[in-house]
């Protein structure tokens, strides 16, 4: 499994429903990260930083619309694509009319085939490394698709491991990431590695991108991890 695999997290309280939803988005080839309510989606948003949410509205105790409201309050998810599931089309104009905050909205029961469609959509949109576009961060340009990556138009040489670390980074400028939020995206759960690693690569990626000169645009933050800018 590629280690840079954009994670879904599925909140639904449904059994049933939430397995067709890992099965078909692993088939897909997303890693699945599965909610039964709303109080463990929000435990499962910090624990997992997922890329996309697919969100029941219909949930015990805390609804998917206040979910959705969390997710849209915080500075850390305000970004985070949500689409919502919903019963009923009449359901689908009400949640509209509220004004939660979500990027899309399904009606159940859906299509896998569109809802599929409509989750690679939002990743597009959100984590354009991932669907193989070109990133740029000041004179620092990525191309997902060829691997290559420039600084002042000069070509720098970066592992394979350096280069996921920059296309992590170039696809949210700015945002602090732990080296646990690191390893996860950049190594992969699976895989045990020990977080002095990502300090080793950082170190290396800051080599790289300074072979040719220019100043170092990794921010070191104390006590929480790395930024870009
Ligand atoms: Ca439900």
């Amino acid at each position: 499994m590629a280690a840079d695999q954009p994670t879904v997290l599925v909140v639904e309280d449904e059994p049933a429903q939430r397995e067709v939803l890992r099965y078909n988005l692993e088939a897909e080839g997303f890693r699945v990260a599965a909610a039964g309510n709303g109080e463990e989606a929000l435990v499962l948003l910090d624990e997992e930083a997922p890329d996309v949410v697919v969100l029941d509205w219909m949930l015990p105790n805390l609804s998917g619309i206040e979910v959705c409201r969390q997710i849209k309050t915080r500075s850390e998810t305000r970004g985070l694509p949500v689409i919502m599931l919903s019963a009923r089309s009449e359901e689908v104009d009400r949640i509209r009319g509220l004004d939660t905050g979500a990027d899309d909205y399904v009606v159940k029961p859906y299509s896998l085939r569109e809802l599929m469609a409509r989750v690679k959509a939002q990743l597009r949109r959100a984590r354009p490394a991932a669907a193989g576009l070109r990133l740029e961060f000041e004179d620092i340009v990525l191309d997902s698709e060829t691997h290559r990556v420039t600084r002042d138009g000069q070509e720098l040489k970066l592992g394979p491991t350096e280069f996921r670390l920059l296309s992590t980074f170039m696809e949210k400028p700015g945002r602090v990431w732990s080296r646990e939020q690191l390893l996860d995206r950049v190594w992969g759960r699976d895989i045990y590695v020990d977080t002095r690693t990502v300090d080793v690569h950082i170190g290396r990626l800051r080599k790289a991108l300074g072979a040719h000169g220019g100043e170092d645009p990794l921010r070191t933050v104390r006590g929480a991890g790395y930024a870009l800018g």
